[in-house]
Parts: structure tokens; sequence; C-alpha cells
């Protein structure tokens, strides 16, 4: 494989079945991205934004073809084995927030180092690095506040503190600012673009902005399950952060290396 690829995609076909029909969402989708790009998937709705995403961070099993994420095949691990690589390797920021209510701002980010069972932190260790997230998105003040305290602003970088909490190689983000104003959309951008360049982490960011699309490094139009075109590619920011691999030891693996 060429090097720097961390995220590919060859002839990944996804079908839904409801019983009453059958809804191809992929229909053999090629994609391609490189490590520290910030990428921009537009399309029209139902065109399978969201499956596209979902299917590429394992989320959701392919019928057909290939999803390779540091070079391994996502296909190829147990339950078990992609729960942790994932856990390790990805954050994920969602159009609804999907905080949990009972917990506060804080508790709320800590959530992916308890779930990523390979590093073992103690809970003081969990608790800084979730301080430390929180400040990097503005939140410090906030950090006992519970989500319903909080504006829609608030909340999605709580996400996105979430998100990037343990430092992950991708953050895959679906309508990140979907349901914000303007200004804040802007300033969830700029912050998101802001992590990219400073980390080197690479952003998959479905969108219905426009705005939003421009400010990516390349836009990726969707149609009909298919990709029908891609934006012109500028240089991607320097990778820092590179994949984990929490089966083996606890060393950090550039993400071009053989798979496990
Ligand atoms: P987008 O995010 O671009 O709006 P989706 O990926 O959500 O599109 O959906 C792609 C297609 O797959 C649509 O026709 C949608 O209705 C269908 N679809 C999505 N999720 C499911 C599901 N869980 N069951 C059945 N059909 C689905
Ligand atoms: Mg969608």
């Amino acid at each position: 494989m060429s090097d720097n690829i961390i995220i590919r995609a060859q002839g990944v076909k996804k079908r839904y079945n409801t019983g009453k029909v059958i809804v191809q969402a992929l229909q053999g989708l090629d994609l391609e991205v490189k490590q520290g790009e910030m990428v921009a998937i537009m399309g029209p709705s139902g065109c399978g934004k969201t499956t596209l995403l979902n299917t590429l961070s394992g989320l959701d099993a392919i019928d057909e073809g290939v999803i390779e994420i540091g070079g391994r095949d996502l296909a190829k691990m147990s339950d078990k084995e992609r729960t942790a690589y994932r856990a390790a390797n990805m954050g994920f920021v969602f159009q609804f927030y999907n905080l949990l209510p009972v917990l506060s701002a804080i508790e709320n980010v800590e959530m992916p180092l308890l779930l990523d069972y390979s590093r073992r932190l103690k809970a003081k260790e969990v608790r800084k690095l979730a301080q430390e997230a929180l400040a990097a998105v503005g939140l410090s003040e906030q950090s006992e506040q519970r989500p319903t305290e909080l504006s829609g602003g608030q909340q999605q970088r709580v996400t996105i503190a979430r998100a990037l909490v343990n430092k992950p190689a991708i953050v895959w983000a679906d309508e990140p600012t979907g349901d914000l104003d303007s200004r804040t959309s802007q300033e969830i951008m700029d912050l998101m673009r802001r992590l990219n360049q400073e980390n080197g982490q690479t952003f998959v960011i479905v969108t219905h902005s426009q705005e939003i699309g421009d400010q990516c490094d390349r836009i990726v139009w969707m149609k009909d399950g298919l990709v029908v075109n891609e934006g012109a590619k500028q240089p991607a920011a320097a990778p820092l952060i590179t994949l984990n691999q929490p089966n083996g030891h606890s060393k950090r693996l550039i993400p071009t290396m053989q798979p496990a």
C-alpha cells in the first residue's frame, strides 16, 4: 500500500434489508484518505453518508469490498478486537450530542478512556486527561454541569472533547454542526481545524454546509451510494498521532505497518 493512506475503502457495498425492501446504501464505493487530512463528505440526504461513516469506522459490517484502517482490514478482526481498535484509534462526534444526561460534562468526556481497556488508566489519570480535553474546548468552568445545563454549542464542544480525549488518529463527525447557529458552527469548525492542524489528526466530516466543506482540505461528493466527485487536495497537515494496536503491546505503531 502507498504510504500515509490511513483510510482505504475499495468496492464497498452495504445494503439494508428492512424485510419489505432492500436498500443498497453503498454501491461499490472507493475512497482513500491520507493521514492528517480533513475531508468533508457531502451529498443529498439519503445518499449514504452516515452509512459510509458507520461502515468505515467498523460500527456496521459491509456486504462486499474491503475497508482498511491503518492498513488493517476491519472485517478480519474479531468483534472484541475491532471494538478495542476503535476505542484506541477513533473518536466520534455526532449531530445529536449523544451525551449521557445523568453524567456531568467531565464524566461524559472520561467515557472513552474508561472504555479503552488496553490503557488501564487510573481514575486520577482519567480525570486529568478529561480536564485537559475540556480545557482545549474552552469548557473548564462547566466541567461539573450536566448536558441539560449547557447550551447546544457547549454540548457539542463536550462531544468534541470526548471524541478527542484519547487523542485518536481518526475523528468521525456526522453533521457536527447540523443543529447549531452559524456562529457556533464556525466556532466548532475552528476548534476541529485547530486540533487537526496541531495534532495531525485525520477528520472525516459529514456536512450539508458548503461553508464547512470549503474549509476542509477536500470535499468528497456522494450520490446514490457512490463517490461522484472529489475536490482538489491540499497538502495534509504533518501527522503526529498514529494508530494504536491494542491487542499487541502498548507501543504506538505508524498506520502503514503490516496488519498484526
Ligand atoms: P445520509 O446520511 O446520506 O442521509 P444514510 O446513510 O442515512 O444517508 O442512508 C442511506 C440509505 O440507506 C437511505 O436510503 C436510507 O433510507 C437507508 N438506510 C439507512 N439506515 C437504514 C437502516 N437502518 N435500515 C434501512 N435503511 C436504512
Ligand atoms: Mg446522515
